[in-house]
């Protein structure tokens, strides 16, 4: 299985997952960029991870041009432009004779999912290099429970996201965690594209998969892993 990147927009990214003779976007912000990465070849899925505007904006025009089937979370169908194919936890889905997991990950929406496949994880706005995503349909025990899923991924995991925020997500781990040398590290040594990151470099790295390591710098100690993680969120929010 092959992924390409596709910058849309001002920080999203699309991707391309090839495999035989099938081949995927996941969440299309916009079709131009889509059509120009295709260079001629033919889409034959459009997989959405969750509802917003910047992840299905070129669903309609894409499958019009291919007559690509969407797929896309079931318990969102109402939210995504075009779904043909609701998948949950449940159903899990099928690409190129490859069995994908879809892991239901509310928070960012209350409808987000998550692709895995052939050691791939596309995650949307849930987990971010270094981030997550905002709360906007989701607390934060909710959120938390999400990303204790994608954690439970094998370390070498490839970690697909919605979007580039890796400069400014290790301005704010540096801020919680200025002597963690991995981190201190991967801030130093950033390029332009941070995709794709791998679950144990995340665990090292990220905030808010960090919080049994935060907990004692926060005064937390009594508190609950979905507490510390709120308390992180609320810091970021207002970083
Ligand atoms: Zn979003
Ligand atoms: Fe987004």
């Amino acid at each position: 299985m092959k992924v390409e990147i596709i910058p849309c927009l001002e920080d999203n990214y699309a991707y391309l997952v090839e495999a035989g003779d099938d081949l995927a976007v996941v969440d299309p912000s916009e079709a131009a960029p889509v059509l120009a990465a295709l260079a001629g070849r033919r889409l034959t899925h459009i997989l959405n991870t969750h509802h917003h505007w910047d992840h299905v904006g070129g669903n309609l025009a894409l499958k019009e041009k291919f007559g690509a089937p969407i797929v896309g979370p079931a318990k969102d169908a109402a939210r995504i432009p075009g779904i043909d194919v609701g998948v949950d936890e449940k159903s899990g889905w099928q690409f190129a004779g490859h069995a994908v997991q879809v892991l239901e990950v509310p928070g960012h929406t209350r409808g987000a999912i998550a692709f895995v496949m052939d050691g791939h994880v596309f995650t949307g706005d849930t987990l971010f290099v270094m981030g997550c995503g905002r709360l906007f349909e989701g607390d934060a025990p909710t959120m938390w429970a999400s990303l204790s899923k994608l954690i439970m991924l094998p370390d070498e995991t490839k970690i697909w996201c919605g979007h580039e925020y890796a400069k400014s997500n290790a301005r704010f781990a540096l801020s919680l965690e200025p002597g963690n040398q991995a981190l201190v590290q991967r801030a130093r040594n950033m390029g332009p594209v941070s995709v794709p990151s791998k679950m144990a470099l995340e665990k090292q790295t990220n905030p808010f998969l960090r919080v049994a390591q935060l907990r004692g710098a926060f005064g937390m100690d009594g508190a609950d892993d979905a507490a510390v993680f709120a308390e992180i969120r609320r810091r970021k929010d207002s970083f």
